[in-house]
C-alpha cells in the first residue's frame, strides 16, 4: 500500500493526511498537479492569496484562523464569512485618510 500523503496549508497551518493526492483534492484541498498555488485546505479561499501575496492573504484570514483556535475547525466553507472579511477590508480601505 502506498503511503499516505500529508498536506499544509499555505493560509491556516492546517496539516491533514490522505490516502492519495486524488483523494486530498476531492476532500477541497487545492493542492499539485491540480493547482499551482497549493497547498490550501479546503477552509482557505486561493484568491485573496493569488491577488495579495501569501503574507497579505493570510493576514487578511487571520481573525477567521484563531476563531477556528478556540471554536474548533468548521466542517465546511463559509462564503458568507468570506465575504464579511471583504467587506471589511473595503470600508477600512475606505476610510484610510489619503
Ligand atoms: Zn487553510
Amino acid at each position: 500500500m502506498k503511503p499516505p500523503v500529508t498536506y499544509t496549508c499555505l493560509c491556516c497551518g492546517h496539516t491533514q493526511a490522505f490516502a492519495t493526492s486524488t483523494a486530498a483534492y476531492e476532500a477541497g484541498w487545492d493542492i499539485a498537479p491540480f493547482f499551482t498555488l497549493q497547498p490550501l485546505c479546503s477552509l482557505c479561499p486561493a484568491a485573496p492569496l493569488a491577488m495579495k501575496g501569501i503574507e497579505a492573504g493570510r493576514m487578511r484570514h487571520a481573525p477567521v484562523h484563531s476563531r477556528w483556535g478556540w471554536e474548533g475547525r468548521p466542517r465546511e466553507f463559509d462564503v458568507h464569512q468570506e465575504i464579511l472579511l471583504d467587506i471589511n477590508e473595503h470600508i477600512l480601505a475606505e476610510g484610510k485618510p489619503s
